[in-house]
C-alpha cells in the first residue's frame, strides 16, 4: 500500500499516516462485522431509487415514495439508513464532481437528547468514508464531514460562546466537556481529559473566539489527531456546509429568519441535498407535526427549485397510518419496509422469539395506600432485590440500575427527593444489610443539553460505579439505548401507547443479558389505570395493536395562519431570491423567477391534499394569494413601507414582515415561530355563567 506524504504534528514532529485498510475476507472481520438480512435488504431497496439506471439515466419509480423502516427498538435501523446516507455522499462526488459535495444528507430528529448519543455513531461512518476519500482522488479534495445543528441548549451557536465555553473547561479541574462529541469516533480517545491536564495537546479542541473552532483527535497514533471533520458550531457550519447535517426538526424553522441557514442548500456551484432522513418519524405528529407540514412543503420546494426533489426515507418502531401522515407531511406515497406478510410473528426479516424471554410486565396497583407509598415500596423491593438473591457479575449489572419512568416533571420533581430520602430508608428497614443509594441522577428537559451525553455515558458504566436510580421523564423513550439496563419502573400509564412501548423498549435490550423486567405502577384512584389494571394481560400480549393513529392536518386554517407565510419566505429566501434582511422591499410577485416558486410551492401542496376535497386546496390557495398580495402591498406602501424581514428591535423607523408572536410592537407584520417546539399555546377557558371579574 501507498503511503501518504508525511505529515507535521501541532508539537513539529514528522509522522506518516498508514492506515491499513482490514483483509474482509479473514476470519476475524468476517466475525467482527456484520449485517442483519434487513439492513441489507434495505439498501438494496433503496439503492435503485438513489442510483439511475446507467442505460437510461432514470430513477425508478419509487424515487418520489418515502422508504419507511418500521423495526422494532434496538434492531439496528440507524446502521440501515447511515449506510444509504454513504451510497449517497459517495454517488454524488463519483458523479457530480465537486458539484457533489457541500450537503449531501440531512437527518433530522426531533428532540435534543436523541442527537448526541447518535452523533457519535454518525461521526464513525464519516471518520471511515474520509479515510477511503483520502486514498481515492475521484472523491475529491473536500474532506467528507458531519455538523451538528442543534438549539444553544445543547451546543454553543457562536465562535465567541465556544470559546469560552473552552476556556473555562481548560481551567477546571474535572474539564466539563459541553461539545457533544465526547470521544474520537475512530478511535475512542477522551476528547477532554478527566482530570485538568498542562498541556493543551491533551484536549482535543482547537478553537478561538473570531473564526475557528475544530476538533482533533488527542492520540497521536490516530488517523485524525490533525483534524476531526465534525462541526457542531453554527457559525463554522454556515462557512463549511457538512456531507452530513443532522439537525432538530425544530431549528429548520430559522431558515425563515436567517439568511446564513441557506448554505446547507448549495448554490451555483454545489447541488442542494439530496437524501432527507427523518428518524423516529411517529414523533412528528399532533401540533408538530402539523407545523411541520407546512415547513416541509417550503424545504421541499426549495430543494426541487434547486437540484431536484430529494429521495426521503423514514425509520420508525411504532407507527399507525404512515400513509396518511407521510402523505400530508410529504406530499408523497410511503413504502413500509418490511412489508407485513401473512403471519404477524414472522416477517422474514424478524421473528417472535418465543424461546428466550424478552420483556417481563408486572402491573402493580396498591389499594389501601397512596401512589407514593407504593411507588416507595416497590423501588425499595426492586432495588434491593439482587442483592438480596446474591446475583453477581452480569446479573447483577442488569439488575442494579433503575430507571423510575414520569408522565410529567412535576411527578418527576417530587420523585428525586424520595429517591434520597424515602427509597433509602425504606430499603433499610427491609433488608438485614441494606444496599446503600449514592447516586441519583435526572433524566428530563429540565437537564442542561449539555449534560445529557454524561448522564447517559455515567449510566452504561458497570456496577458498582454506577447510577441507582434515574428518575426520568417521557426523554428516555428516545433513542436511548443502554443495554445494560434491565428492569424499570413506570409510574402511571402513560397516555399514548406508543410512548408506553417506546419508554417500557429502553429495558432487556439485549440479548446476551437477562430478560427485562417492567414494573407498571397503577394508580387505584384514577379509572383509566383502574381499566389498564383490570385488563393488563390482553392489552400487554397485543401491545403493538394499541398504537394510536397519528393524526396532522397541516392544511386546516388554524395551522396555516401559524405557518404558511413562514414556510413561503423560507422558500424565497433560501432559493437564492432576496435573501438579504433588508431585501425583503424588493419583493414583486410579476417578476417570472417569483412565478416558478410558486408554481412549486403550489403543486407541492396539491401534493400533500391529495384526497381532500375542492373547496378545501381552493381556500388553500386563496390564503397563499392573500399572504402575496399583502406582501405586494406592503412594498408599495406609502405609510409604514416594509423596510425589512425582521427589525431585530432596532428602531421605529423600521418596518419588518416579520416579528416573534410574542411581539406587541409592529401590528402590520406577520407573527412568526422561532422554533417549532412549544408550537401548543396555553388558552383560557372561560365557563359561562360564571362571573368574570
Ligand atoms: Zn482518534
Amino acid at each position: 500500500m501507498e503511503t501518504r506524504p508525511k505529515l507535521k504534528n501541532s508539537d513539529g514532529v514528522q509522522r506518516t499516516l498508514t492506515y491499513q485498510p482490514p483483509d474482509y475476507d479473514s476470519i476475524k472481520v468476517k466475525q467482527k462485522y456484520k449485517w442483519r438480512p434487513f439492513q441489507l435488504a434495505f439498501q438494496l431497496l433503496i439503492l435503485e431509487s438513489i442510483i439511475p439506471d446507467p442505460k437510461t439515466n432514470q430513477y425508478s419509480e419509487t424515487r418520489d415514495d418515502v422508504d419507511l423502516l418500521w423495526f422494532p427498538t434496538g434492531g439496528g435501523k440507524t446502521e440501515a439508513y447511515l449506510v444509504v446516507a454513504a451510497w449517497e455522499m459517495i454517488y454524488r462526488r463519483l458523479t457530480k464532481g465537486p458539484k457533489g459535495g457541500g450537503t449531501a444528507v440531512i437527518k433530522r430528529y426531533t428532540l435534543r437528547l436523541l442527537t448526541s448519543q447518535q452523533f457519535q455513531r454518525a461521526g464513525t461512518l464519516i471518520c471511515a468514508l474520509d479515510v477511503i476519500r483520502r486514498e481515492d482522488s475521484r472523491l475529491g479534495s473536500e474532506p467528507f464531514s458531519l455538523g451538528l445543528w442543534a438549539g444553544q441548549g445543547s451546543t454553543p451557536n457562536d465562535y465567541k460562546s465556544a470559546h469560552e465555553k473552552y476556556s473555562l473547561a481548560r481551567q477546571d479541574h474535572e474539564p466539563e466537556n459541553v461539545f457533544q462529541l465526547h470521544s474520537c469516533p475512530w478511535c475512542g480517545t477522551e476528547i477532554m481529559p478527566k482530570t485538568h491536564c498542562e498541556t493543551n495537546a491533551a484536549y482535543g479542541i482547537k478553537c478561538n473566539e473570531f473564526d475557528h473552532f475544530s476538533f482533533y483527535c488527542p492520540s497521536i497514533a490516530c488517523e485524525f489527531h490533525e483534524f476531526l471533520p465534525i462541526q457542531i458550531i453554527d457559525e463554522a457550519l454556515y462557512k463549511n456546509p457538512p456531507s452530513l447535517l443532522i439537525g432538530t426538526v425544530d431549528k429548520f424553522a430559522r431558515l425563515t429568519w436567517k439568511e446564513d441557514a441557506c448554505k446547507f442548500f448549495g448554490d451555483k456551484k454545489v447541488l442542494p441535498p439530496s437524501l432527507i432522513i427523518q428518524d423516529e418519524l411517529h414523533l412528528i405528529s399532533g401540533p408538530l407535526g402539523t407545523i411541520s407540514g407546512i415547513y416541509e412543503a417550503g424545504f421541499d420546494s426549495i430543494i426541487e427549485y434547486l437540484g431536484g426533489k430529494p429521495k426521503v426515507i423514514a425509520a420508525t418502531a411504532t407507527i399507525r397510518a404512515a400513509s396518511q401522515q407521510c402523505l400530508r407531511i410529504f406530499g408523497r406515497n410511503v413504502n413500509i419496509f418490511p412489508p407485513s406478510g401473512t403471519d404477524q410473528s414472522d416477517s422474514f426479516f424478524s421473528k417472535e422469539e418465543k424461546e428466550k424471554p424478552g420483556r417481563l410486565y408486572v402491573g402493580i396497583m396498591p389499594s389501601g395506600h397512596t401512589n407514593t407509598t407504593a411507588l416507595v415500596h416497590t423501588a425499595a423491593a426492586t432495588l434491593q432485590a439482587p442483592y438480596d438473591l446474591g446475583f453477581d457479575g452480569i446479573t447483577l449489572d442488569s439488575y442494579w440500575s433503575l430507571p423510575i419512568y414520569h408522565n410529567s416533571r412535576r411527578e418527576l420533581g417530587k420523585s428525586m427527593t424520595l429517591a434520597r430520602d424515602d427509597i433509602p430508608e425504606r430499603i433499610k428497614i427491609i433488608a438485614e444489610e441494606a444496599r446503600k443509594i449514592d447516586w441519583v441522577e435526572e433524566l428530563s428537559s429540565g437537564v442542561p443539553g449539555t449534560k445529557i451525553p454524561e448522564v447517559l455515558a455515567n449510566l452504561n458504566k458497570p456496577v458498582p460505579n454506577t447510577i441507582d436510580i434515574l428518575p426520568c421523564t417521557n426523554m428516555i423513550s428516545v433513542g436511548v439505548d443502554i443495554s445494560r439496563l434491565g428492569m424499570m419502573i413506570i409510574a402511571g400509564q402513560p397516555k399514548a401507547t406508543a410512548e408506553y412501548i417506546q419508554a417500557s423498549s429502553r429495558v432487556g435490550r439485549n440479548k446476551q443479558r437477562p430478560p427485562g423486567i417492567v414494573f407498571t405502577l397503577y394508580s387505584a384512584t384514577k379509572p383509566r389505570d383502574r381499566s389498564h389494571y383490570e385488563t393488563f394481560k390482553n392489552y400487554h400480549q397485543a401491545l403493538y395493536r394499541y398504537v394510536e393513529p397519528t393524526s396532522v392536518t397541516p392544511w386546516a386554517m388554524p395551522a396555516l395562519e401559524r405557518a404558511l407565510h413562514a414556510s413561503f419566505i423560507a422558500l424565497i429566501r433560501v432559493s437564492g431570491h432576496l435573501r438579504k434582511n433588508t431585501n425583503a422591499r424588493f419583493f414583486d410577485s410579476n417578476h417570472d423567477e417569483f412565478k416558478k416558486l410558486k408554481k412549486i410551492f403550489k403543486n407541492r401542496i396539491a401534493l400533500a391534499m391529495q384526497g381532500l376535497t375542492e373547496s378545501n386546496k381552493e381556500e388553500v390557495y386563496d390564503y397563499l394569494d392573500d399572504l402575496i398580495t399583502s406582501w405586494d402591498e406592503r412594498v408599495n406602501a406609502k405609510v409604514n413601507q416594509l423596510t425589512h424581514y425582521e427589525s431585530q428591535n432596532s428602531g421605529k423607523q423600521f418596518h419588518p414582515l416579520i416579528k416573534p408572536f410574542e411581539q406587541e410592537v409592529n401590528p402590520e407584520a406577520w407573527k412568526t415561530l422561532n422554533s417549532m417546539r412549544n408550537v401548543d399555546t396555553e388558552t383560557n377557558l372561560y365557563i359561562r355563567g360564571e362571573s368574570m371579574s
